[in-house]
């Protein structure tokens, strides 16, 4: 790992040129190698930066999900979870519970450039300003010799289906409700839950309110708030449309 680019490394994004999704970055395998994770793939881009400015010492602010470090297996390179965890504990990378909301908040009030591979579908209600964004993003690209380039992301215009559809998937994915093909668990998501807590209705669908998406936790769905597994409670009721909320939206609808 090239630890020389810790000092392109910035401790706040406005001391930064560019603004990196570090999980991202580090997670792409359509460059620098075939590692699932791995941070030379941030030294790529650190590089591709260098070339792109003209700067050596061209300055990058680093967000990241703090799952990225979760996952620390995933690092084939054995230095590099320790690197990883020392540039959080030093302040040059942000670890966050969603980087994509941390990135878009950063880059919407900054107008910094974002270097990422992710369109943001699902987050393009809270932030119009992607839509048709063509200058903003920069996604690396291998560019041959195992070097990488960066290219302006045309974020082009999704329609309000296309961003509800996508909002739907990653509340799912983020219940853990998702195989891995990228469909909905329907076992799971097509059937009632209540907690074993009698005094817990977030699951209810007899109360006639919202109904929470179940939290998949080792393949068991459980109550987000008591972290107990749910009791299965038959089949969705009726024919009507079940609205599942997360976070208070509304982030789908099964029949
Ligand atoms: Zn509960």
């Amino acid at each position: 790992m090239e630890h020389g680019i810790d000092r392109n490394l910035a401790t706040s994004a406005d001391r930064a040129d560019y603004l990196v999704e570090l999980s991202n970055i580090v997670r792409r395998t359509d460059f620098g190698g075939p590692a699932p994770r791995s941070l030379h793939r941030l030294g790529l881009v650190v590089d591709a930066l260098v070339r792109l400015t003209g700067d050596r010492r061209v300055a990058v602010y680093c967000v990241a999900d703090r799952s990225l470090l979760g996952g620390r297996r995933e690092f084939t390179e054995p230095g590099d979870a320790p690197t990883l965890a020392r540039w959080v504990a030093e302040g040059l990378v942000e670890e966050v519970p969603d980087a994509d909301e941390r990135v878009l908040e950063i880059a919407g009030m900054t107008g910094i450039q974002v270097v990422t591979g992710d369109y943001y579908d699902d987050h393009r209600i809270e932030h119009p300003w992607i839509q048709g964004n063509t200058w903003q993003f920069l996604r690396p690209e291998a560019a041959g010799r195992g070097a990488v380039r960066l290219a302006p992301l045309d974020m082009g215009h999704r329609t309000g289906a296309e961003i509800s559809k996508k909002m739907e998937l990653s509340a799912l994915k983020k219940q853990g409700l998702l195989t891995a093909a990228r469909k909905p668990l329907v076992e799971v998501v097509g059937r009632a839950w209540r907690c074993p807590d009698a005094r817990c209705s977030l699951y209810s669908v007899h109360r006639g309110g919202r109904v929470m998406l179940p939290r998949m936790r080792g393949g068991v769905p459980t109550c987000e708030l008591h972290g107990t597994p749910l009791l299965d409670d038959g089949a969705r009721p009726g024919a009507a449309q079940v609205k599942l909320v997360l976070d208070g939206e509304c982030v789908g609808r099964f029949t």
